[in-house]
C-alpha cells in the first residue's frame, strides 16, 4: 500500500505505541487519592507537561479532549460572552467540526470570506470585527488546501481589539513549530492522530486568564473545564507522538515539500491544475483534473494500492462538493474534480512516480 492521505490520519508512531504499552498497567483513576490513582495521575501530568513543553505553554493551559472536534466545540461553546461582546466570527472554510459547531451556536454572527489563494486576510478580519465581537476563529492551516493562515497578524489584531482569538491547529500541530507563549492566541485545538498519535484524543489550549465553561459537566477533571475520567493511555501516546513528530518535521519538512513539488510538476504535466497558491503545509497538494471525477479517480487508484482523498475524509460519504473549495471560488464541478494528496516522511520519489504513472494510465484508459 502507498499511503498518501496523511491529512485524514497518520500511521501510529512507534514512540506512541511504546508509550501506550508502558501505561497499560497503570489502571488507577487519575482522580483517586490512593496510590494507584496517584501513580496514574503522575503519568497523566507527565504527558500534559511534555505536550505543554512541546507547544511552549503551561501544563494547566491544556484541556484533554476526545480530539479536534471536541476541542473546537469547547472553544466556541465554552467562551463566555463579555458584556456587550456577545457574537463570534469564523472563517468560511473551517473544518466541518468547527463550522457545524458555529452553525449551532447562537452567538455566531458571520463567516469570513476566503481569498482565491486560500488565505483569510487580516484586512478581512479587521473589516468584520465590531464592538459586539467576543471571539474570532480562523484555522492555522486549511485541511483541504494546506494553506497556512496569517494567524499571528490576525491574533495580534484581535488582541488589540479586545477580542479572543481561537485557531484550529489540527493540521499544523506536530508539523510546524509553535511557541504559544509568544503567539497572540487565546485558544487552540489539536488532535493526536494527525501527527502519529492515537485516534480519539486531542486537546484545547486555553490561555491562562481566559474563562471557559465546560461542555461536559460532572467530575472536577481538567480544572472543571472537561468532566470525565481522562485516558492516560491516549494522553501518553499523544505526548510521545508530538515530541517525535516535531523532531521529525524539523529535519524532514524540506524533503517532504520538495517531493510534493515534484509530484505537483508531474501532475501538472498531465493536465492537473493545483488549487490554493498561498504558502502550503509541506506535504499538501490539492489538484483538479478537468473532465475527471475525483471519486472515480480515488477508487481507481485504490485498486492499485494508492490511498489518496477526493476531499476531506469527513466529506467522503457525502455527495456535497467541499464547502472549502467553493469558498476559494471553485465551481461545484471543479470541486468534484479535485483530489487531495498529502505526503508524509515515509513517502518516496518512486511512490510519487508510480502515482503519476497510474494517473496517466487511468486517464488514457478512460479516454479509450
Ligand atoms: N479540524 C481540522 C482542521 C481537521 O482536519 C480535523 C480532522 O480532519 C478536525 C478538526 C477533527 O479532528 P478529530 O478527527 O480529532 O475530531
Amino acid at each position: 500500500m502507498i499511503y498518501m492521505d496523511h491529512a485524514s490520519t497518520s500511521p501510529l508512531r512507534k514512540q506512541a505505541r511504546q508509550a501506550m504499552e508502558q501505561t497499560f498497567d497503570l489502571f488507577g483513576n487519575p482522580s483517586s487519592p490512593h496510590s494507584a490513582g496517584m501513580e496514574a495521575n503522575a503519568a497523566l501530568q507527565d504527558a500534559r507537561k511534555r505536550i505543554a513543553d512541546a507547544l511552549g505553554c503551561f501544563p494547566d493551559e491544556l484541556i484533554f479532549t476526545s480530539g479536534g472536534t471536541e476541542a473546537d466545540h469547547l472553544a466556541l461553546y465554552g467562551v463566555t460572552p463579555d458584556g456587550e461582546r456577545d457574537t463570534l466570527i469564523v472563517s468560511a472554510f473551517e473544518h466541518p467540526a468547527l463550522l457545524q459547531a458555529a452553525n449551532g451556536c447562537p452567538l455566531t454572527d458571520r463567516r469570513l470570506p476566503v481569498q482565491a489563494s486560500g488565505i483569510v486576510s487580516p484586512g478581512t478580519v479587521r473589516r468584520n470585527v465590531n464592538e459586539r465581537t467576543c471571539l474570532v476563529s480562523v484555522m492555522h492551516a486549511n485541511n483541504e488546501l494546506g494553506t497556512v493562515q496569517p494567524i499571528r497578524e490576525i491574533g495580534a489584531f484581535c488582541r488589540r481589539a479586545g477580542v479572543l482569538f481561537h485557531t484550529d491547529a489540527v493540521q499544523t500541530v506536530g508539523h510546524l513549530p509553535i511557541c504559544l507563549r509568544e503567539e497572540p492566541i487565546d485558544l487552540l485545538s489539536l488532535s493526536a492522530h494527525k501527527f502519529g498519535g492515537p485516534k480519539g484524543v486531542g486537546a484545547l489550549y486555553c490561555r491562562r486568564g481566559v474563562s471557559l465553561s465546560p461542555l461536559f459537566r460532572g467530575g472536577r477533571q481538567e480544572r472543571m473545564r472537561r468532566a470525565g475520567t481522562e485516558s492516560l493511555l491516549l494522553a501518553a501516546g499523544m505526548a510521545a507522538a508530538l515530541e517525535a513528530s516535531l523532531q521529525e518535521s524539523a529535519t524532514q519538512n524540506k524533503a517532504i515539500a520538495s517531493l510534493r513539488d515534484e509530484l505537483e510538476a508531474r501532475l501538472c504535466a498531465l493536465g492537473g491544475i493545483p488549487n490554493g497558491s498561498a504558502e502550503r503545509l509541506p506535504g499538501f497538494l490539492s489538484i483538479r483534473f478537468p473532465d475527471t471525477d475525483a471519486q472515480a479517480l480515488l477508487h481507481a487508484l485504490d485498486l492499485y494500492g494508492v490511498c489518496i482523498s477526493a476531499s476531506a475524509a469527513c466529506h467522503a460519504s457525502s455527495d456535497e462538493p467541499s464547502h472549502a473549495l467553493l469558498a476559494v471560488g471553485l465551481t461545484e464541478r471543479e470541486a468534484r474534480q479535485t483530489v487531495r494528496i498529502t505526503l508524509g516522511a515515509e513517502n518516496t520519489p518512486e511512490e510519487v512516480a508510480f502515482l503519476a504513472e497510474r494517473i496517466q494510465w487511468i486517464q488514457k484508459t478512460n479516454k479509450t
